[in-house]
């Protein structure tokens, strides 16, 4: 197989700075650049914590036209990461992003973009396989438990909430559950925000606080039981297998993956 060259955006981040390790450590991977808001012209191994000899750019269109890369790597902001993620697509280069905070409208127009274009997209939400696990086994015990709420952790830095993968589980449990307003009819909120948000009447509740990475857990009631489904991820590092898997997939698919799930039997 010939090498995958690969830009990353983002790569002075704590996700970036992983993925630029994984594609350095990789031996079908090969890092062509790195794209940031700072440091135009300068080699990412001027930057220090780097080695790597690549340049740094600040316009991704003159980056993609300059080297030229099969695949972006993308793990900035919501807000950037979807320019990104569209002009690498109009660039005809591949996405693969971990960034988080996409809408559904934003998802929609990426996936037009993807079939008129005729090349691949992964956006993945939670590149940890664990993570993707709890999410498909929360989907298996949702047929047998229509009550569930999901508690889901991260450190204090998380610009988005509920998380991607809140959101995401809570999407997949609705497939298989018959829609339920969670909690007592009657209830009601004496803080606003107090049962958390609500998706499909399913109740996400975010908790932010420094020393966290990224935690979840969804917890299932039933008569005189419960089934507590819990995945931790502790350091950034447990993300890049799935960052690694994206990457290899992207190359094969023409359509836009959401969620590693679809790519993991
Ligand atoms: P971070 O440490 O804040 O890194 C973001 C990086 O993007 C920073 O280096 C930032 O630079 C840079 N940046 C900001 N604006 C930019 C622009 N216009 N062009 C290029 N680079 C830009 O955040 P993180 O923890 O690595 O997370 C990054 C994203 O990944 C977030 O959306 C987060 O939610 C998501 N995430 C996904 C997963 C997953 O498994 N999918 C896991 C963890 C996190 P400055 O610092 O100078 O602003």
């Amino acid at each position: 197989m010939s090498e995958i060259k690969i830009v990353i955006a983002g790569a002075r981040g704590r996700m970036g700075s992983e993925a630029v390790k994984l594609v350095e450590d990789t031996k079908q991977f090969q890092l062509v650049a790195v794209v940031d808001h700072k440091y135009e012209g300068m080699r990412l191994n001027q930057i220090e914590g780097f080695n790597a000899d690549v340049p740094v750019y600040t316009d991704i269109e003159k980056c993609f036209f300059e080297t030229n890369p099969d695949v972006l790597i993308d793990l900035t902001t919501p807000e950037i990461g979807k320019v990104h993620t569209k002009k690498a697509l109009l660039h005809g280069v591949r996405p693969v992003v971990g960034t988080t905070g996409f809408s559904e409208a934003d998802l929609k127009e990426l996936q037009q973009l993807t079939e008129e274009k005729g090349i691949g997209a992964i956006i993945a939400p939670n590149f940890a396989i664990g993570a993707i696990l709890m999410m498909k086994f929360s989907q298996m015990a949702a047929k047998y438990f229509q009550d569930v709420e999901i508690i889901e952790q991260h450190h204090d830095q998380k610009l988005d909430a509920p998380s991607g993968t809140g959101l995401k589980t809570a999407e997949m449990i609705s497939e298989v559950r018959e829609e339920k307003q969670q909690g007592h009819p009657n209830e009601h909120e004496i803080l606003p925000g107090a049962r958390g948000a609500n998706m499909n009447g399913i109740r996400i509740h975010s908790v932010r606080l420094p020393g966290l990475i990224a935690h979840q857990e969804v917890l299932f009631g039933g008569d005189g039981q419960t089934l507590k489904i819990r995945h931790d991820s502790y350091n950034r590092a447990s993300f890049m297998s799935g960052v690694k898997l994206a990457v290899e997939n992207v190359m094969n698919v023409d359509l836009l993956v959401y969620g590693l799930e679809n790519i993991i039997e």
